[in-house]
């Protein structure tokens, strides 16, 4: 999708430092970073929200999550605990809308989220 920001990253048109990339998955640091490590995983096919993944797409969302468990072993966080989150919704705090999990570590998180 030309107008969606993951989509002009996943095709390079804007920079974000990438951390992680394959045929199906990218991951970049968050602009807006909420704890020392904060990357965004996500698919490289432009899909809206979680409620597009029906069991099609079960395949790809776990390589997301897959690679997501990489990158926090990576960044030395499999111990110490990370955090993965899925915003699905504006009410959820999903204000981009091309599915993206939050990769957090490096701090200790409180439950639950506001
Ligand atoms: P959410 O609110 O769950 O949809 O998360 C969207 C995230 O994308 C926020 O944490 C933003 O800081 C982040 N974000 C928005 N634009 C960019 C960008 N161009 N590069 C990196 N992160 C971004
Ligand atoms: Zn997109």
């Amino acid at each position: 999708m030309s107008d969606c920001v993951f989509c002009r990253i996943v095709k390079k048109e804007i920079p974000a430092n990438v951390i992680y990339e394959d045929d199906e998955v990218v991951a970049f640091e968050d602009l807006n970073p909420q704890a020392p490590v904060h990357i965004l995983v996500i698919p490289r096919a432009h899909l809206a929200t979680l409620n597009e993944v029906g069991e099609d797409r079960a395949g790809l969302i776990g390589k997301v999550v897959s690679a997501a468990v990489g990158i926090a072993a990576d960044k030395g966080l499999a111990e110490s605990g990370y955090r993965l989150v899925a915003n699905c919704q504006a009410a959820a705090g999903q204000s981009v809308f091309h599915i993206h999990f939050h990769l957090m570590g490096g701090r200790n998180f409180t439950w639950p989220p506001g």
